[in-house]
């Protein structure tokens, strides 16, 4: 048994005749980048990828590879590798890009209102950069905390909250 059988976020997802192969909900990212819509598509997990991020987080996630062809999708293709994370509480793993995981961990995400989303699908600092161009020019401020805002659901446009925790993670003082 591979390291992935024993994640609780994983458990019972896995097709019985071929335990490696499981639905995820696969997007290009969302509305507001792409005007394909997120498909789920069987897929297999090959490894467990992490990364050790300022900070001293480390993010997991896993590599699989697209066993059908997308009908929408444009970018991908069957036999391609893709990341995933999970979330015991959603229905669907999530496909996650490394731009994506590489910022994450500074943001708590509420799930959407409605539909139970966890994730988004745009790297964060790209999604306020398109909807918050003020915020997005005090980024660059040292002393400036992300604050909280609410973003729509690129699966059903629900609400969905995000927080940075940049405050709560001082850097080495000057
Ligand atoms: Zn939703």
């Amino acid at each position: 048994m591979a390291i992935w059988h024993d994640d609780p976020d994983l458990k019972e997802r896995f097709y019985s005749e071929y335990p490696d192969d499981l639905l995820v909900l696969v997007h290009e990212g969302s509305f507001r980048f792409t005007n394909t819509k997120p498909e789920a598509i069987w897929s297999r997990i090959i490894a467990r990828m992490e990364w050790d991020f300022r900070g001293g987080e480390t993010i997991y996630a896993y590599k699989a590879i697209l066993l059908n062809q997308p009908q929408n999708l444009k970018t991908l293709k069957v036999g391609q590798e893709i990341l995933l994370v999970a979330h015991k509480a959603y229905q669907y793993p999530i496909r996650v890009t490394y731009d994506y995981l590489a910022e994450r961990h500074q943001y708590d995400i509420t799930p959407c209102n409605q539909c139970g989303l966890p994730e988004l699908f745009d790297p964060i600092p790209k999604l306020i950069e398109h909807t918050f161009p003020d915020m997005n020019k005090q980024m660059g401020n040292k002393e400036f905390a992300v604050p909280v805002f609410s973003s729509f659901c690129p699966v059903c446009r629900g609400v969905m909250i995000v927080s940075g925790k940049r405050a709560d993670t001082p850097e080495n003082p000057d």
